[in-house]
């Protein structure tokens, strides 16, 4: 392992936003810029800023930010074959970017020069150097630094080691800082990453001309994996083992195909397994809100068995293992709170007395261990989770099924009736559509009648009249809808699946609550989950 720093470079908005799924907003991009400043990372390659792309608004958004700790970084190829750097338009958005970091990728594989360029191994050569020299002597905007990003560097190198390092030492006496070893289509083992990173650095050590230029401060080698064997993060920190000291990937992992190597995981690992020096502005502690700022900005559902920052991450399952772990076993890898996140207890069939008692203590309930109620609690898990209702680790259904048990729900809201109607036609070239709900609701015992409609669909709707009837019985309507979700059906029965919802809602102080349902009937199931949602916020906040 390198005694050196090692600098983290973030390609979320560039190579993870080439992801199938994921469009960042201009807005989203540099929110995420200055998530990623205020996390720590040394650089932020924002995009590649073609001409007329909308990379080019981003950077001349992006430039103008005042970064605490990055360095922007604009993406772009090499020069064309046979062209003149000065004429070439995709250099001149690049320099017109603003960003003081370019990243510059060139072909490393003699198979690719030949065939995808139609240029000779002396031009390709000639490009990387000639683009090189031209941004950083620039005089218009020279960069103030080139990082140089090979391209299928290990394919590349294992068909032509000689070539391969050819190309390396032309970007490094062009005078590229930084020599950024890719795994572009990610099917190298993780200990072929090793040993050619070993023979790389061997080959900058021992080579006259770059001896002569460079000395012992030799430029970086860095890597950049994509994690379509499933290898990324492990060849990343395989790499980082055997010298390099510059970190390519992406928050989470997204990007293009199978993505890129999980920055998160890399960090983490690095942070808190080995003697791997970071920066010490690089906040860790808050990896889970960094990979949730991602996802949220990405329209995502977050991963939750994703390495330290899923959910599912530090959840225990099963009375024994509950026991073992409140009682100080180590059934955890690392304390999950110096990666942000927290021990859960799972409810299942596997559920204990002591997986019980550890949540309803945990949700704040002052009970002994062995009180009977929680016998009764435990019973009606089991009963849930073998009809197939997933409550395990859905922390506001295991409040009100604590609420439920020992007592303490403070109003009795039932719904008597419900009507939803979804009415659609199209007359010519006009929709008209709406849908509305009536909706009687007891509350204590007093009845409210409601009429709503909207065009906000059948379970906007019944949201709303149930806002108003709750509001009329003087209970709390300070939360909105934020998001709703389908489970998978749980046996495959078609239309007669029992449908699970999740939906979660946003209080006006920013909280958020989730509450399910479980109905074949998808409108009885989210209907469900709304009411659970009045009696939470009803219990929590209007006593
Ligand atoms: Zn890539």
């Amino acid at each position: 392992m390198s005694t050196s720093r090692i600098k983290l470079y973030d390609t979320t908005l560039r190579d993870g936003s080439q992801a199938s799924d994921i469009n960042f907003t201009l807005e989203e991009k540099l929110a995420l810029i200055e998530a990623f400043d205020r996390f720590g990372f040394d650089y932020i390659e924002a995009g590649w800023p073609r001409p007329g792309s909308a990379d080019e608004e981003l950077f001349a958004r992006a430039s103008t930010m005042t970064l605490q700790h990055a360095r922007l970084a604009a993406f772009s190829s090499t020069k064309k074959a046979r062209s003149k750097v000065a004429e070439d338009p995709i250099l001149r958005a690049l320099i017109e970017s603003g960003a003081p970091v370019a990243t510059v990728f060139g072909k490393t594989w003699i198979h690719h020069v030949t065939y995808q360029l139609k240029a000779t191994p002396d031009e390709n050569l000639g490009m990387i150097r000639e683009t090189i020299e031209y941004l950083r002597d620039n005089p218009m905007r020279p960069f103030e630094e080139v990082v140089y990003d090979a391209e299928h560097f290990f394919d590349g190198y294992k068909d032509d080691s000689e070539y391969a390092l050819a190309t390396l030492k032309a970007a490094a006496l062009a005078g590229a800082s930084v020599l950024v070893l890719c795994d572009t289509n990610g099917g190298t083992l993780y200990n072929e990453v090793g040993d050619i990173v070993w023979w790389v650095l061997e080959f900058l050590k021992s080579d006259p001309a770059i001896r002569e230029r460079f000395g012992d401060a030799l430029p970086e080698v860095g890597i950049h994996c994509h994690n379509d064997s499933g290898l990324g993060v492990a060849s990343t920190l395989e790499a980082v083992r055997r010298g390099c000291t510059h970190v390519q990937g992406t928050v989470n992992g997204v990007g293009e195909r199978i993505g890129n190597a999980d920055l998160v995981q890399v960090i983490a690992n690095l942070a808190l397994k080995t003697d791997a020096v970071l920066r010490d502005v690089v906040r860790v502690e808050e990896l889970t809100h960094l990979s949730d700022a991602v996802y949220a900005r990405a329209g995502l559902r977050p991963r939750k068995d994703q390495p330290f920052v899923g959910v599912k991450g530090f959840a225990h399952d099963g009375g024994v293992h509950v026991d073992a772990v409140l009682k100080g076993a180590s059934y955890q890898h690392i304390d999950p709170a110096r990666v942000g996140n927290k021990m859960r207890i799972t409810l299942s069939t596997n559920s204990g007395r002591a997986s019980i008692y550890a949540v309803v203590k945990s949700l704040g309930f002052d009970v002994e261990p062995n009180d009977p109620r929680l016998r009764a609690m435990l019973d009606e898990v089991h009963a849930l989770c073998s009809e197939g209702f997933d409550i395990g680790l859905l922390e506001d259904e295991q409040y009100l099924l604590a609420l439920k048990h020992l007592g303490e729900i403070p109003r009795r809201i039932v719904v008597t009736r419900c009507d939803v109607t979804s009415h659609f036609t199209q007359l010519e070239d006009k929709e008209d559509h709406d849908n509305s709900c009536i909706l009687k609701m007891e509350v204590d015992g007093v009845e409210y009648k409601v009429f709503e409609d909207t065009e906000s669909g059948p379970v906007g709707v019944n949201f709303k009249a149930m806002k108003e009837a709750l509001g009329r019985a003087r209970l709390p309507t300070n939360f909105e809808l934020v998001n709703y979700e389908v489970g998978l059906p749980k046996q495959r029965e078609g239309a007669g699946s029992t449908i699970q919802t999740y939906i979660t809602y946003e209080m006006d102080d920013g909280q958020l609550i989730t509450t399910s349902g479980f109905h074949e009937d998808i409108i009885v199931s989210s209907r469900e989950s709304l009411l659970k949602a009045a009696l939470l916020v009803a219990a929590r906040f209007g006593k």
